[in-house]
């Protein structure tokens, strides 16, 4: 078991990326993980500026860094700078996870099964077949679609402030052989009728953390059965979750998400799954402590 304490010159070097980074929760839940599974790795915060981003990878690289999580805003940015993607990444043209086999970067992203996995856990609901709406087209938004997609939803409408970023990535979607029939939001199309139809609401956008509400969302107008996802954890409880779960729909938050997307990261890097649990468990007590 590593403690800060405890490293050695055996010890293996994991981080994250990020600017800001010091809100990053992602040094509690891996450090926890590592520790539970008895690995001699410690993984550590990276603040890095957008203008020193190649530098930083290469800084990675020389220094042996195993493996690095990447946050806002470097998800897109990176992806030139690596020296292979898998396939969801360079589908997604975001990665949130880097592994270095051998001084090989290699981009990977595993927020969008991450997504998939937590609407399965934390809102009983499969995105195959459904119509789904999703806000958003930055970095979290991309590796939602793909998963999305690749996960069977029937219809994914994307809402986004910058509507020319959507359509960029309905254009992404629709050049793949994805089934999934993509559109871009169209305030003067979104009737009554709109609204009754969708199924699956989900935010990807900062929209929340600072109490700000999504207008554009008529609540009030889905079906009783549809349910609400914020990948937005803190606060847990967003202005549109309280909107969702006062008229009665099913809602989550983004905490199962980044649980999910850190427990593939860190079978990329290990090859094991942590302990089953532990990071939502980790991130859980966090916030109950706060
Ligand atoms: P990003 O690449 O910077 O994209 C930001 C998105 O938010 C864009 O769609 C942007 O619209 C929109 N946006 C920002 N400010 C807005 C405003 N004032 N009004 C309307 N739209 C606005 O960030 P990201 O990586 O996609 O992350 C988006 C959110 O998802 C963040 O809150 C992040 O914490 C969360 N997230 C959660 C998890 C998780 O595990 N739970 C994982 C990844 C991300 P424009 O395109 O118009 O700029």
């Amino acid at each position: 078991m590593t403690t800060q304490s405890a490293i050695t010159g055996n010890t293996t070097v994991y981080g994250i990326i990020g600017w800001p980074i010091k809100h990053s929760l992602s040094p509690l839940m891996q450090n926890k993980a590592f520790s539970a599974a008895g690995l001699d790795a410690v993984f550590v915060p990276f603040a890095v500026e957008p203008k020193k981003l190649p530098e930083a990878v290469l800084g990675l690289r020389s220094l042996g860094v195993a493996g690095f999580n990447v946050t806002i805003p470097h998800k897109a940015a990176i992806v030139p700078l690596l020296d292979e993607l898998d396939q969801t990444a360079r589908l997604a043209g975001a990665v949130n996870v880097v592994k270095n086999s051998n001084g090989k970067l290699i981009g990977f992203n595993t927020d969008g099964d991450g997504l998939v996995r937590s609407l399965e856990h934390d809102l009983g609901c499969h995105p195959a077949g459904r119509r789904v709406l999703l806000v958003g087209a930055g970095g979290a938004a991309r590796g939602a679609l793909v998963s999305l997609c690749r996960a069977g939803a029937a219809e994914v409408c994307i809402l986004n402030r910058s509507a020319g970023k959507a359509a960029e990535l309905i254009a992404s979607c629709t050049a793949s052989d994805m089934q999934t029939k993509c559109s871009l939001f169209d305030a003067s199309l979104a009737d009554q009728h709109f609204w009754n139809r969708q199924e699956l609401i989900i935010n990807a956008t900062s929209l929340g953390m600072n109490g700000e509400d999504i207008p554009q969302l008529k609540i009030e107008a889905l079906p009783a059965t549809a349910s609400v996802y914020d990948m937005v954890y803190a606060p847990p409880q967003t202005v549109l979750l309280q909107k969702a779960a006062q008229r009665g729909l099913k809602t989550a938050n983004g905490l199962g998400m980044l649980a999910a997307q850190g427990e593939l990261a860190f079978r990329i890097w290990t090859g094991v799954m942590p302990r089953s649990g532990l990071m939502l468990k980790t991130l859980t007590d966090f916030f109950v402590l706060q």
